[in-house]
């Protein structure tokens, strides 16, 4: 999928689904897809089906003890797995019983090498798999998805943007969401007055010193208010917020 010969080796993630025409998907456009045609970064959707063991191309079969659906059998995947996967590699299942993904993970997954990333589909996946190719569960959520693709673009694209030469500077990553522990403060851009709403006057006096402590006194009213969690959780020695970030679509 990698359109341009880049100049250093691209990021290359690996998927295992059962829909691998879903990828590239939405991660083909915008500041993913750009990333994607310059080499920044690269995608291998790999079917499991592809790793069936039988003529009917059986993927999966009837919960052991009972109980509604079907559960994607260990050997088939296990055999996807050992074909694919790269080492070194992390191991990802996406899954609602997985640790939470957060910006932390995130970060992590972008430094190292490009996941592989296991789409769960039905009602999950063997757990003999999962202990003997040691999978890491990852949620994206308290809810529960149809398959593991949408779940695995979200953790793609989180990571896509934190690739050096993605986003237009390089702390563009550093003043948002998360990056500290806090929610981001509000943002404005023209026109000057909105239906009688007017962009507060502290942004345009072009005291970077007094933009940058209303922008953290912003973020940090916010993350008290709208989620006491994190707030509770922000340790006493999170950096201090850098200045503005730039424009861009990610
Ligand atoms: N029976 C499973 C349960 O109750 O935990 C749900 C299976 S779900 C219908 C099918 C697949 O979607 C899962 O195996 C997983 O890969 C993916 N999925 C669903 N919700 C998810 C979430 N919140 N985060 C990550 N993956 C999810």
């Amino acid at each position: 999928m990698t359109t341009t010969s880049p100049t250093t080796a691209p990021w290359r993630a690996t998927v295992l689904t059962l829909f691998p025409e879903m990828f590239p998907g939405p991660l083909g456009l915008s500041l993913a897809g750009r990333a994607l045609a310059s080499g920044i970064w690269a995608l291998d959707a790999h079917d499991i089906r592809e790793y069936a063991l039988d003529r009917h191309r059986s993927v999966d079969d009837t919960p052991a003890g009972g109980g509604p659906g079907m559960v994607l059998r260990a050997d088939v995947l296990a055999r996807a797995i050992d074909a694919v996967a790269a080492p070194g590699q992390p191991r990802l299942l996406m899954s609602p019983r997985g640790a939470p993904l957060t910006q932390n993970l995130v970060r992590e997954l972008a430094q190292g090498p490009a996941p592989l990333i296991v789409c769960g589909r039905f009602e999950g996946i063997d757990q003999r798999v999962i202990e003997a190719r040691h999978l890491s569960e990852v949620s994206i959520g308290d809810y529960v998805l149809s398959g593991g693709e949408i779940a695995a673009m979200t953790v793609l694209d989180a990571c896509v943007r934190l690739l050096p030469g993605v986003m237009g500077r390089l702390s563009s990553g550093e003043d948002e969401s998360f990056s500290d522990g806090l929610l981001e403060y509000p943002q404005y851009t023209r026109p000057q007055e909105f239906e009688g709403r007017l962009i507060p006057a502290v942004l345009l006096s072009g005291d970077h010193a007094k933009i940058a402590a209303w922008r953290r006194s912003e973020a940090e009213a916010l993350t008290k208010s709208r989620r006491p969690d994190l707030w509770a959780r922000r340790s006493d020695e999170a950096p201090a917020k850098k200045g503005p970030k730039n424009t861009t679509d990610g």
